[in-house]
């Protein structure tokens, strides 16, 4: 693993296997989120007691914070199955047809990158989920035909991390939209104490306290975290008097090699803070010009990553763009200080 994958919150290949080991099955055992988590079983009782699918379902967020958790547990809930697919994944219109017409009734789909299905096999979402059925056409040309297939009563989950990129006509067919914010270090300690026992890990609560504060707020990076630091407890031989317990001093060693820094910021987030007070001297900048400068798209700065650096307080959206904080110009290094004409400026 490159030292820059540890703090990204996306999924790497060889995650895929623990991602499931580590998922609560029941809402219960899902740690935090508690307004979307209340109003979830409300739902779910009274779709129960109507002996009704549970309505569609949105959840939107940055990756690794439970989206894909949750619609495993909504369709555990439920006591149905869950059939699972990703927006890339529908190519053709027939796709989506194949996997509707297998669902049984009450089942949960689930689309992960649901701002990625193609144009043309959104449509055919539309009547599927209003109506349950969907409209086959047949042939092309004069000789066309349209031929309507019922479905069974199902319910669609749809996780996105580009709530943004969502056309109008397929989010307002969504009854229930719930977007997933960053957890606390508190909330993350809590899940990082369920995955150390699920995957027999010894480590102490200092150590705990150590990974939770610098996961960036998302338990897939703290759980990852908390498995690279068993490694170097169980094989740093400078660490070998620890026994193989995760304490303080191996979190602390194994977090100083892997470069997770104290927020646990991730390539791009050092990037844009560093470009923000480097090359605009703080801000404010447009969200266009900060996305060139970082080579990155404005839709994805603003939707996976500034939300974080936001509520850590290292930035902040003005009404004229970006602006780094005081926070931001101590972690660079940089002091910020007034000049005479009242604008900032850099002293390097
Ligand atoms: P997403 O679909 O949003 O990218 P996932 O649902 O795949 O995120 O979650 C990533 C991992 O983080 C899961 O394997 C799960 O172990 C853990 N996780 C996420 N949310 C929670 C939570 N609220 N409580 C406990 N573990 C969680």
């Amino acid at each position: 693993m490159r030292k820059a994958d540890i703090t990204q919150p996306e999924r790497l290949d060889q995650e895929v296997e623990f991602d499931r080991t580590l998922r609560p099955a029941a809402l219960v055992e899902f740690v935090g989120q508690e307004k979307i988590v209340e109003n979830l079983k409300i739902f779910e009782a009274a779709a129960r007691q109507r002996s009704e699918p549970l309505d569609h379902v949105l959840l939107t967020g940055p990756p690794g914070l439970g989206k894909t958790t949750l619609a495993h547990i909504i369709a555990r809930e439920m006591g149905t199955d869950i059939k699972v697919t990703s927006g890339p994944a529908l190519e053709k219109p027939g796709d989506l047809a194949g996997i509707l017409t297998s669902l049984e009734p009450f089942e949960v789909l689930f689309i992960d990158e649901i701002h990625r299905v193609p144009a043309k096999i959104e449509e055919y979402l539309y009547s599927a989920m209003e109506d349950f059925r969907v409209d086959i056409v047949i042939d092309s040309g004069p000789g066309a035909k349209t031929i309507q297939l019922g479905l069974q009563p199902f319910t669609l989950v749809g996780a996105t991390t580009r709530a943004g990129l969502l056309s109008a006509p397929l989010r307002s067919r969504f009854g229930i939209t719930n977007r997933l914010d960053y957890y606390s270090s508190a909330q993350l300690q809590r899940i990082l104490g369920r995955s150390a026992s699920l995957l027999n890990v010894a480590v102490d609560s200092d150590a705990i306290g150590e990974i939770g504060k610098r996961s960036r707020g998302t338990p897939r990076i703290a759980n990852r975290l908390l498995r690279r630091c068993r490694d170097f407890a169980e094989a740093d031989v400078r660490l070998a008097q620890h026994k193989g317990v995760v304490v303080k001093d191996v979190a602390v060693t194994a977090l100083a090699a892997l470069e997770v820094d104290e927020h646990g910021f991730d390539e791009m987030d050092k990037r844009i803070l560093r470009t923000i007070v480097e090359k605009y001297r703080g801000g404010p900048v447009g969200l266009g010009t900060l996305a060139v400068a970082v080579g990155e798209e404005p839709g994805t700065l603003e939707e996976v990553y500034e939300p974080y650096l936001i509520q850590v307080g290292f930035l902040m959206r003005t009404a004229r763009g970006r602006e780094a904080t005081e926070l931001a110009f101590n972690h660079i290094g940089v002091t910020k200080r007034g000049a005479p004409n009242g604008q900032s400026r850099l002293e390097l």
